[in-house]
């Protein structure tokens, strides 16, 4: 009997990212999701005999984006194949996708794991395909067809099987989402499919270089579930191997309920799918020119901003990661910064926690998207200006915040009309410090007998008196002076 640590898990990833042009792959009906069933629909979607497709030039254009982003070669010349199958949502029993001739080869993504150190995996290739129909069986015992999404344009994107565990196969997918919506390519939202990812899993010894037989693992339509997904199958095989059985290929199914992945077809029931080259389509021709072109049109990639955010913002790498995850939070937090008077580490901190703590909070608890939260980063800014220039305490801002949430109005005018300003007059501050250590005669004696936790006794009855408007560090300031003025 080994180990489980004997063994080493291989895993390569198939990634579809449906593309978000207006139009479908090849005809200009549109791609709108949730549309009446059945009404983004024409002849040549619906594969009516005689008709003509035309090649969205929108589709190559992100298929490129794509290439770029990830290092690949994007190839001259590629070729559409007709990939046959019969299935009721695929009215013309065929897909249109790139079989040996695909748009983009040989690139890679940097996955990052603790400790700083990355992680490169390689891509394959990425193709472009359209997308079949929808059926949907949970309506009593009957079976409907949606044909809207067919011909709705997608890329695959094929890794090496580089990948070594079910946490690295998490960071890959995380890496492609956040390169796709940066892109602006895709909306990476899993749940509804519009990022959809099928695993390929396979275990061997450690220190072999040969590929144990492989399964492939579909339907699981959340990041937690691919990695989950993938946990169970590793240790499924391992367990097989153990007992002197060996892996069956086969497709299987995980189930999200059961946590277990169940078997859809075996090798011998595997498609063949009778792929040739699609004689209504003429080859894909891309020249240095159009290239450059979307190179021109690329916009900083989230490794790329991630890394800038530390380097001019002096900010933690944790910070800069979670700020970096998606582009609107990302411009979001730099519309902040935007509105800074003063720029330097302690405002560029500040307006990371805020974006990170509070406005991420709001964003889970309501369940919107930054587009949709009601502050605009200036009005953040202008309350971090505040806090800097001492107006209002952090207490204060707190809630300021809370109520730019409600009233969209500015920091400026919540302030003035809730009196929010905070105290800063050393004066008036030594007034009540000195009444309230004078009524306090005892607990004054016990502090400078040593009993330390008198003073924060003493800052509460400060703020108290001074209903929580007086700034802090003033109020600290004043009493140790005060307190030391008792000593002597
Ligand atoms: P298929 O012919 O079954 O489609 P491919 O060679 O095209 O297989 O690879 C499909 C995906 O499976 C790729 O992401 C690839 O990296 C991965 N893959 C291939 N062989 C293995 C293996 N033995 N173990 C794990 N992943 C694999
Ligand atoms: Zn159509
Ligand atoms: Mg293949």
């Amino acid at each position: 009997m080994l180990e489980k640590s004997a063994y080493e898990p291989v895993i390569g990833l198939e990634v579809h990212a449906q593309l978000l042009t207006k139009s479908k792959a090849f005809c200009s009906c549109s791609t709108n999701f949730g549309d009446e069933p059945n009404s983004n629909v024409c002849p040549v979607c619906l594969g009516m005999p005689g008709v003509l497709p035309v090649l969205n030039a929108r589709v190559v254009e992100f298929a490129i984006k794509m290439g770029i982003a990830t290092a690949c070669s994007i190839v001259p010349r590629s070729v559409f194949a007709r990939k046959n199958y019969f299935y009721p949502d695929l009215p013309k029993g065929y897909q249109v996708s790139q079989y040996d001739e695909p748009i983009c080869t040989n690139g890679f993504v940097e996955i990052e794991l603790g400790g700083g150190s990355r992680k490169k995996i390689g891509i394959t290739r990425i193709h472009m395909e359209e997308d079949a129909g929808k059926s949907i069986h949970d309506v009593e015992s009957d079976t409907l067809i949606d044909v809207n999404r067919c011909g709705v344009p997608l890329i695959e994107i094929v890794s090496e099987p580089d990948i070594r565990s079910p946490h690295e196969a998490y960071q890959y997918l995380h890496q492609i989402r956040q390169i796709v919506t940066y892109l602006e390519i895709c909306d990476g939202n899993m749940e509804e499919g519009s990022l959809r990812c099928d695993a390929n899993v396979s275990v061997r010894l450690k220190g072999e270089s040969g590929l144990g037989t492989k399964t492939e693992l579909k339907n699981m339509n959340s990041f937690r579930f691919v990695e989950k997904a993938i946990e169970y199958e590793v240790n499924r095989q391992i367990a097989l191997l153990e007992e002197g059985g060996r892996v069956v290929q086969e497709t299987l199914l995980w189930d999200s309920e059961r946590g277990i992945a169940v078997p859809m077809r075996s090798k011998e029931e595997a498609h063949d799918y009778r792929y040739f080259p699609d004689p209504d389509l003429v080859p894909v021709l891309v020249n240095e020119e159009w290239i450059n072109k979307v190179k021109t049109m690329l916009p900083e990639l989230p490794a790329q901003r991630r890394d800038r955010f530390v380097e001019t913002y002096k900010i933690p790498k944790y910070d800069a990661d979670v700020l970096s995850t998606e582009k609107p939070l990302a411009d979001f937090f730099e519309g902040v910064i935007a509105s800074l008077d003063t720029k330097n580490e302690e405002t560029y901190k500040l307006a990371s926690n805020w974006t990170m703590t509070d406005v991420l909070r709001v964003l889970k608890e309501e369940k919107i998207t930054v587009g949709d939260f009601p502050i605009p980063p200036a009005h953040l800014g202008s309350m971090i200006n505040l806090i800097i220039d001492g107006t209002i305490s952090g207490k204060m801002a707190k809630e300021v915040f809370e109520e730019m949430i409600k009233t969209k109005e500015s920091p400026d005018a919540i302030v003035g009309r809730k009196g929010l300003v905070q105290v800063s007059d050393v004066g008036a501050i030594e007034q009540v410090v000195g009444s309230i250590l004078a009524a306090n005669k005892g607990q004054v004696e016990s502090y400078l007998g040593g009993k330390q936790q008198v003073f924060g006794f003493f800052v509460g009855e400060t703020m108290k008196a001074m209903k929580g408007k007086a700034n802090p560090k003033i109020v600290n300031e004043v009493l140790k002076r005060k307190l030391q003025e008792y000593r002597l």
